[in-house]
């Protein structure tokens, strides 16, 4: 969508400001995925590739009950992992990459979920954007996660000029202050789901029209 570009001034000036104002707008906004372990927060990361977080939420309620550790992963048939999260879609994949993983948190983490970045991406099916979201959920956030709605509002809000997701959190790692890179995420996808909407933005109701140079009020 092209979109007319008002003049806002140069975003080093406006980042402070555009996260306050988002923290204050977006009180509740964190990972709408549910876990309560690290080992349960990493699995549910890993099934919400391509689909709904309430689809990942609805078939882990079950799943968890019934997978406690990472051996309980590995103790059943593949089959038996893959029918218990089909509905979380490419199953087969996931399924791999979930015993996968598990044998290598076995293997070389003492059963325990890494929490650094480079760690995080050598697990199987682990990608750098899965990897990115586990790091700051347990707490180190080593770079920005970059989500359609996060990469939507940045280039919005002339954050980014670049399409790629890599490039476009080399942009926001530059600058966004270091403190802000695991909540930063949450509060522009909070609000890509709540105002600023991909087919119709609601800029009159936005709390960052004056600093968004993609406003139309
Ligand atoms: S809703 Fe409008 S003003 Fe707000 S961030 Fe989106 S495009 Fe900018």
């Amino acid at each position: 969508m092209q979109e007319a570009r008002r003049r806002v001034g140069p975003k080093r000036a406006r980042i402070r400001e555009i996260i306050d104002r988002l923290a204050a707008a977006h009180p509740d906004a964190t990972i709408a995925l549910r876990s309560r372990s690290d080992l349960e927060l990493l699995v549910a990361v890993m099934l919400s590739a391509q689909t709904t977080d309430v689809n990942v939420n609805r078939v882990t309620e079950t799943l968890f009950v019934k997978y406690r550790r990472p051996e309980d992963y590995l103790a059943v048939p593949p089959e038996e992992l893959e029918r218990d999260i089909f509905a979380t879609g490419f199953f087969r994949q996931k399924a791999k990459s979930l015993r996968g993983t598990m044998a290598m948190l076995l293997e070389e983490f003492d059963g325990q979920v890494p929490r650094r970045l480079e760690e995080l991406v050598r697990l199987p099916g682990v990608a750098r954007k899965t990897a990115n979201v586990v790091a700051a959920e347990l707490g180190e956030p080593q770079g920005i996660v970059v989500d359609t709605h996060v990469r939507r509002l940045s280039q919005r809000l002339g954050l980014t000029r670049e399409e790629d997701p890599v490039k476009i959190e080399r942009d926001l790692i530059k600058l966004v202050p270091r403190e802000d890179w695991g909540p930063f995420p949450h509060l522009l996808i909070w609000h890509g789901r709540r105002v600023c909407l991909a087919r119709m933005p609601r800029c009159e109701e936005c709390v960052l029209n004056d600093l968004c140079p993609a406003s139309r009020v």
